[in-house]
């Protein structure tokens, strides 16, 4: 049976041949890539990396040693991708989860404003599944208090808020070209730095970067082919299965490898970026036929989008009632062959490897608890069928009979 995958860019074999070769071509394909993202998120600077979490951990240790000594915090969201709290440890520095509030998905701007200190670093914003947070406010708050602000755009890349892309927020921001992101190289992401204090560090720290290691290209490469072929709902139904794939799997990771991106895959990733806007476009569009399909059954939440915001749905989210609404929910989804998912497990105030740096009791959580127990994400690329909105209200409302 077909089974639509829960997020992906569409790509053919031919695409991913163009780009790859487009990479191995032009030694600049990094340079004009990144020349790409800074003009798209008005940043001064733009570095592409072998992943976002690789970006995350070098920029962190570039503020780290740049900053006043006794800054070691780093604020992030208490309920977003395990990598961001890994890069914040990996960097040495020590990550603090702030609550966000479950309406949003934004940061509570209150518990911010008690955890923002002489000793914080750096605020992480979130951004899930291309929503932009309340970044005006969060920024302001950054600047006010002397604080950097690293803007998470990994899963807004295409996404704006007041007409400014996410990701240009604050002091630096990030992108990454994972499996499940705007756009995807397999493995991969970019640093950028806006304009400022910061752009002379790291102008001068970025010469430490090593290149690309040529097994791990070579690696990614090879699973790009399969990537192309198989999100399609005929294909997808037979490599969920592969356990070698770790398809949806969230990990705390701190052994990844921290280079540059090789020109290869930002020839790849920039045949992606010149096709952003109708990628976006496309996922808006099923995004906003799954809102409507949903909107009107008592048992569905939809996220609130901040006035003037343009979120760009690598997935579009909605909230169940409770955790067991939920399990029961997307087993129906998965049933009908509906890639849907509960996301990140856990809020990371609940994850081990995070608890284990200390989290500030005063504060119960209940927003990125609740998050993490009812969040439902359903697909939204080009390969979804034109019925998808339909049967995910189906499986709703067989929720709702006694
Ligand atoms: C994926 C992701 C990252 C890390 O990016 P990788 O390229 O997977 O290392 C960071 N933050 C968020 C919110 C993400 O979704």
């Amino acid at each position: 049976m077909a089974y639509i995958a829960p997020a992906g860019t569409w790509l053919t074999l031919g695409d991913v041949g163009r780009g790859l070769a487009a990479g191995w071509r032009d030694p600049g394909a990094a340079t004009s890539l990144c020349a790409g993202l800074s003009q798209l998120s008005h940043s001064a600077r733009a570095w592409a990396f072998v992943s976002g979490r690789a970006a995350m951990t070098f920029a962190l240790g570039v503020l780290a040693r740049h900053a006043e000594s006794g800054r070691n915090r780093v604020i992030v969201p208490a309920y977003t991708c395990y990598s961001v709290p890994a890069a914040v440890e990996r960097a040495g520095l020590v990550p603090q989860p702030c609550d966000m509030d479950p309406a949003t998905l934004s940061l509570d701007l209150d518990h911010l404003a008690q955890l923002a200190g002489t000793d914080t670093l750096a605020i992480v914003s979130a951004n899930l599944f291309g929503i932009p947070n309340a970044l005006s406010d969060i920024e302001a708050l950054a600047r006010a208090r002397g604080i950097a602000m690293l803007d998470d755009a990994a899963q807004a890349l295409g996404a704006k808020l007041h007409d400014r892309a996410v990701g240009g927020f604050g002091d630096l921001g990030l992108f990454s070209f994972d499996k499940g992101k705007n756009i995807s190289t397999i493995q991969g992401g970019a640093l950028l730095v806006r304009d400022g204090p910061w752009v002379g560090a790291f102008d001068a720290s970025i010469g430490e970067l090593a290149p690309s290691g040529a097994l791990d290209t070579a690696l990614t490469v090879a699973k790009l082919a399969p990537y192309s072929l198989f999100l399609r709902p005929s294909g997808y139904a037979f490599v969920r299965r592969i356990p070698l794939l770790g398809l949806g799997e969230t990990r705390y990771d701190l052994t990844y490898p921290i280079t540059g991106l090789s020109p290869v895959l930002a020839g790849l990733a920039g045949l992606q970026l010149a096709r952003l806007p109708e990628l976006t476009r496309v996922r808006r569009a099923n995004a906003g036929a799954l809102r409507s399909a949903l909107e009107d059954l008592p048992n569905v939440r939809a996220i609130e989008l901040a006035a003037e915001a343009e979120p760009a749905f690598p997935r579009y989210p909605v909230r169940a009632r409770s955790a067991q609404a939920r399990q029961r929910i997307l087993a129906r989804l998965h049933r009908d062959g509906i890639g849907a998912s509960a996301f990140y497990p856990r809020a990371l105030v609940d994850v081990p490897a995070v608890a284990r740096h200390g989290i500030p009791t005063a504060h119960s959580y209940a927003g990125a608890r609740e998050i993490a127990d009812t969040i439902v994400t359903l697909p939204t690329h080009a390969w979804c069928p034109d019925d998808l909105a339909l049967r995910v209200r189906a499986a709703f409302a067989a929720d709702l009979e006694p």
